[in-house]
């Protein structure tokens, strides 16, 4: 099971688990937690530091889960960038997403620029790091122009060592 843990306003919570399911060929639910992010904030920067959430997150017990994403509204940064989208522990249980600079007068491109931050968060939690193929959801997005640029799918490169963690993790791959 992989847990989606929406904090503060987010949309299209079902679309969102839906597509977790498919692509990581797992159940995925909607938990609600409390997370106070305020402990993370940086009045300067007046954004969240990501990496202070991945830590708080350690806190969550969440029996069952294989995988968490933590879907926030707040804008998150890391030492030494202006932003990100979110932030992974590599081949750990959690992940960090932030739509803040993801919406769109457009809800389907706002929703579909969601999808896949998410996949790619997840992804990094299942070991993968950056792609180079520009499709790949794991390739690097430093705008929102590069996240609509790729595609919410793995690469057959991507899908091939995905798959390998899904065995590992006793999950029958659904992807090829
Ligand atoms: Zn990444
Ligand atoms: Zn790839």
């Amino acid at each position: 099971m992989i847990a989606i843990l929406p904090v503060g306003d987010i949309p299209f919570l079902e679309d969102i688990r839906t597509d977790v399911e498919e692509t990581f060929c797992t159940q995925a639910r909607i938990e609600r937690v409390f997370l106070d992010l305020s402990q993370a904030y940086d009045p300067y920067r007046q954004q969240v530091h990501a990496g202070t959430v991945l830590r708080m997150m350690d806190s969550i017990p969440l029996p069952g889960a294989i995988r968490a994403i933590l879907i926030t509204d707040v804008d998150l940064y890391e030492r030494g960038l202006n932003f990100v989208f979110g932030e992974a522990k590599i081949n750990g249980r959690d992940a960090v997403v932030s739509i803040y600079r993801l919406r769109h007068p457009d809800p389907l491109v706002f929703r579909e620029r969601i999808l896949k931050e998410v996949n790619h968060e997840l992804g990094h939690t299942f070991g993968l790091g950056h792609c180079p193929e520009p499709s790949c959801v794991m390739s690097f997005s430093n705008s929102v122009a590069d996240v609509d640029r790729k595609s919410r799918h793995f690469c057959p490169d991507c899908r091939r060592a995905l798959n390998e963690e899904l065995i590992l993790l006793g999950i029958e791959p659904c992807h090829r």
